[in-house]
C-alpha cells in the first residue's frame, strides 16, 4: 500500500470540567486526507482544500506532527499529503487536532503499524504545539483512539479510552468568530483556588464513572466548570443564553467545546439531539452572527480509511 485516503474526525477537547484532559470524537463532521508514499524522504504538503492554510511543511500542523514521527524511524523514503479541511480552523473543534492526528496516523498505516496509539498521540501533539504553544493531547487523543479519551498523564503520557455510553449524542454550534486556541489559553490564571478544584475532580469521576455506569442523569450533573468557563464564557457572545436554552430543551449538559467559540451539549438520544439544535439556532439567530448547528453520535472507532 502507497496512498491512502482517510476520515479525521472533529473532536471536543475539554467536556466541561476536564480542562486539557477530557475529549471526545464526533462522527459525521471532520477532514479528508490523502497520503501518498514517495521516493524523495521527506513531508511534502502538496494540495489544501477547503481553508487558506500554509502548504510549508513545518507550518502546518500536519507537516510538524509527520515530521515528529520521522524523526524516531529513519526512512529513505517520504511521504506527500493533500488536505480536504470541512472543520475550520479556530472553531473550537479540533481543526488543527484532525490534521496532526490524520498525518501521523495515515503514515503509520503506510509504514506497516510500528507505533502505538499512544505513540502517534505524542507526535500529534507537536502539530497542537505548533497551533496553540502547548503540548496538549485532549483533542488529538480522541481522534486517534475514538470515543471518550482521558489524558490520565502527560509525563508519562498516560491515555485512557472511556467506554461510550450507546445512546449519548452531541450537539454543537459554531459561531462563524475566530477565537484562537493560543489567545483562548492567554486568558486564563495559572492558579485555581482548592475549593474549586475540589469541585471540579469531583465532576471529573462523575463523568468518567456515569460514562461507564451509562447514567445519564450522573452525566449531566457532572457537566459543570468551576475554573475555566468561567473565564472563556466571555469570549463568545450569548454563552449563558445558548447553554439555559440547550438545558431547557432536554440537553443534559452544555459546555465550551475546547477554547471556543463552538458550545456543545451532550444528550440523551438522537431525538433530543435534534430538539436541541433547533432551540440553539432559534436563540443564536437572534445575535445576527452567522453560525452552523451540527448533531452528532460519538464516533467510537477515531480517524479511518474511507474510499
Ligand atoms: P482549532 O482548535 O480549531 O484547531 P487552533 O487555534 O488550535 O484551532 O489552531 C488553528 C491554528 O493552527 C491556526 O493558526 C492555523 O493557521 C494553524 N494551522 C496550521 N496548520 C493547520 C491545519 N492543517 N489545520 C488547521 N489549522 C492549522
Amino acid at each position: 500500500m502507497n496512498s491512502i485516503k482517510i476520515f479525521s474526525p472533529a473532536t471536543i477537547a475539554n467536556i466541561s470540567c476536564g480542562f486539557d484532559v477530557l475529549g471526545l470524537a464526533l462522527d459525521n463532521i471532520g477532514d479528508e486526507m490523502i497520503i501518498k508514499k514517495i521516493n524523495e524522504p521527506g513531508v511534502r504538503i502538496t494540495k489544501i482544500v477547503g481553508q487558506k492554510l500554509p502548504l510549508e511543511t513545518t507550518k502546518n500542523v500536519a507537516g510538524v506532527a509527520a515530521l515528529a514521527l520521522l524523526n524516531e524511524m529513519e526512512t529513505s523514503f517520504g511521504f506527500e499529503i493533500e488536505i480536504y479541511k470541512n472543520i475550520k480552523p479556530g472553531s473550537g473543534i479540533g481543526s488543527s487536532a484532525a490534521s496532526a492526528a490524520g498525518a501521523v496516523w495515515g503514515i503509520n498505516e503506510l509504514l506497516g503499524k510500528p507505533f502505538n496509539k499512544t505513540q502517534l498521540v505524542k507526535f500529534a501533539m507537536e502539530g497542537e504545539k505548533l497551533a496553540s504553544g502547548t503540548l496538549h493531547a485532549d483533542n488529538v487523543a480522541p481522534a486517534l483512539f475514538g470515543g471518550f479519551t482521558l489524558v490520565r498523564s502527560y509525563n508519562p503520557l498516560d491515555i485512557i479510552q472511556i467506554n461510550t455510553p450507546k445512546e449519548l449524542f452531541v450537539t454543537v454550534i459554531h459561531p462563524h468568530i475566530e477565537i484562537k486556541t493560543v489567545d483562548a489559553r492567554a486568558i486564563l490564571s495559572p492558579t485555581v483556588l482548592l475549593k474549586d478544584a475540589v469541585k471540579q475532580w469531583g465532576n471529573v469521576g462523575g463523568l468518567i464513572s456515569g460514562l461507564y455506569t451509562e447514567d445519564y442523569e450522573l452525566i449531566g450533573r457532572s457537566l459543570e466548570d468551576f475554573i475555566v468557563e468561567p473565564i472563556r464564557a466571555t469570549l463568545i457572545p450569548n454563552y449563558y443564553k445558548v447553554k439555559e436554552s440547550a438545558l431547557n430543551a432536554g440537553a443534559l449538559g452544555c459546555g465550551i467545546s475546547g477554547s471556543g467559540p463552538s458550545i456543545f451539549a451532550l444528550c440523551k438520544g438522537e431525538n433530543v439531539a435534534k430538539t436541541v439544535a433547533l432551540a440553539l439556532k432559534e436563540n443564536y439567530k437572534k445575535t445576527g452572527i452567522p453560525f452552523d448547528v451540527y448533531s452528532s453520535k460519538i464516533n467510537s472507532e477515531g480517524i479511518k480509511i474511507i474510499k
